[in-house]
């Protein structure tokens, strides 16, 4: 057994917590977890698609061991003077499901998941913008195409947008997109108003070879909105 396996939890915990808390000023259970190495960031990434069902499932730990974890992060933060948020945990897909976390979604369990802790040496103003930012819908995208010739893998068509899912590609009309329309990226005040205003919305990105990473093109938002 190495060192490290011998540190006690709490201790293993307020160290991945510092890490995190660090980086990006505040904390939640399950950047915790994935600092522990109990949490792989493409299962988190998974779950937030809503196709792993409960995040309990996909953490590397028994459930007592995870609950022992949930507490050690809450006195951390409690000691440490850290405020907390409820943030709203909903998929990254156009139903935009709520998500759960443990197994029996007892309510109390779902809320310590939920509970972000955000860093005291910031502003009320920047410690609410944290919360806010932390606490939105991921973002949906819809990805151009590099090759034609692509099918859906719900339906079998094709179209000149795509959106990734766990079984593969799927074409806007399958996930229930296909009436948005493309705004192009230029114009950031009209794209923002637009955002704002569009209840389903999508980025649009296109994989760039020379670059070797996605770039934005725009947004895909509802009609009536453009027409605005
Ligand atoms: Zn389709």
């Amino acid at each position: 057994m190495s060192r490290r396996n011998n540190e006690p939890l709490s201790d293993r915990v307020a160290r991945a917590a510092e890490a995190v808390l660090a980086e990006q000023h505040y904390v939640s259970v399950a950047d915790v977890f994935c600092g522990l190495g109990w949490l792989d960031a493409s299962l988190l990434q998974q779950w937030r698609r809503g196709q792993a069902g409960t995040l309990e499932e996909v953490i590397r730990s028994s459930l007592p061991r995870i609950s022992e974890a949930m507490t050690h992060v809450r006195t951390w933060a409690l000691a440490k003077g850290l405020t907390p948020s409820e943030a709203a945990y909903v998929a990254q897909t156009p139903r935009r499901q709520p998500l759960q976390f443990s197994r029996g979604n007892d309510p109390a369990r779902e809320a310590l998941f939920r509970t972000h802790w955000v860093s005291s040496e910031l502003s009320a103003k920047k410690r609410k913008r944290v919360a806010e930012k932390a606490s939105r819908a991921p973002e949906l995208v819809a990805i151009v195409p590099t090759r034609d010739g692509w099918s859906c893998h719900r339906c079998g068509g094709t179209g000149d947008l795509l959106m990734m899912e766990d079984g593969g590609p799927a074409c806007l009309s399958c996930v229930g997109l296909g009436d948005l329309v493309f705004l192009p990226a230029g114009n950031a005040l009209l794209s923002r108003r637009a955002k704002a205003k569009s209840k389903r919305h999508a980025v649009v990105m296109r994989f760039s070879r020379t670059r070797g990473r996605y770039e934005r093109q725009g947004l895909l938002v509802e009609p009536q909105v453009l027409a605005e």
